[in-house]
């Protein structure tokens, strides 16, 4: 299976991916634990985001989308694959189709866990995260809003979103997703 799953930062989205992917036996791609990594490593990609990642800012689309190209061809993600905090503009969006065109593949699902701002707000400023201080927080909140809402729109239209109720204990929208998936589960 295909999956995006969306969401706002702290609403739960690396919590039901880690579930998700343990269910579907499939690869969790998260952007921000790659590109936090990188940074770590000091890698090319990593030189290149530290700067956006620590002001909770965008990195460009550019390096993204090539990213991404490559690591759907990995051959682990052959048989399906869950992208976390990807894509995250209508543009990184809309990138992915053609290239799952060229591929030959399809997206299942986005699935979208419907958090409300303020409940994102103090979940997030619970975390530590370096990139987790309160104007970070808002900042990246405000870029969802900004940035990311048009994607939920672009994958409703294209009549792919699933829209799930994240503002309930991790295990009932666990149940929420595998149920709406047709995912047989025990959990
Ligand atoms: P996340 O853990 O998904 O919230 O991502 C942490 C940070 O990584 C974000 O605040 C961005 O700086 C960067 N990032 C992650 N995914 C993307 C993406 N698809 N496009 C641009 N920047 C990203």
């Amino acid at each position: 299976m295909r999956l995006v799953i969306l969401g706002g930062p702290g609403a739960g989205k690396g919590t039901q991916a880690h579930a998700l992917c343990y269910h579907l036996n499939i690869p969790w791609i998260s952007t921000g634990e790659i590109l936090r990594h990188a940074i770590a490593e000091q890698t090319e990609l990593g030189r290149l985001a530290e700067p956006y990642v620590e002001k909770g800012e965008l990195v460009p689309d550019p390096a993204m989308i090539e990213f991404i190209r490559k690591r759907l061809q990995v051959p682990d993600a052959a048989k399906g694959w869950l992208l976390d905090g990807y894509p995250r503009t209508a543009f990184q969006a809309e990138e992915l189709d053609f290239l799952l065109d060229e591929l030959g593949q399809q997206l299942d699902w986005a699935i979208w866990l419907d958090v409300p701002e303020d409940i994102l707000l103090s979940r997030s400023i619970a975390r530590s995260r370096p990139d987790d201080e309160p104007e970070i927080v808002q900042r990246r909140l405000d870029l969802f809003e900004e940035r990311t809402i048009p994607i939920l729109e672009y994958y409703d239209y294209r009549h792919r979103l699933l829209k799930i109720n994240g503002n309930q204990p991790p295990v009932g929208v666990e149940r929420e997703i595998l149920k709406a998936l047709n995912v047989e589960f025990s959990v």
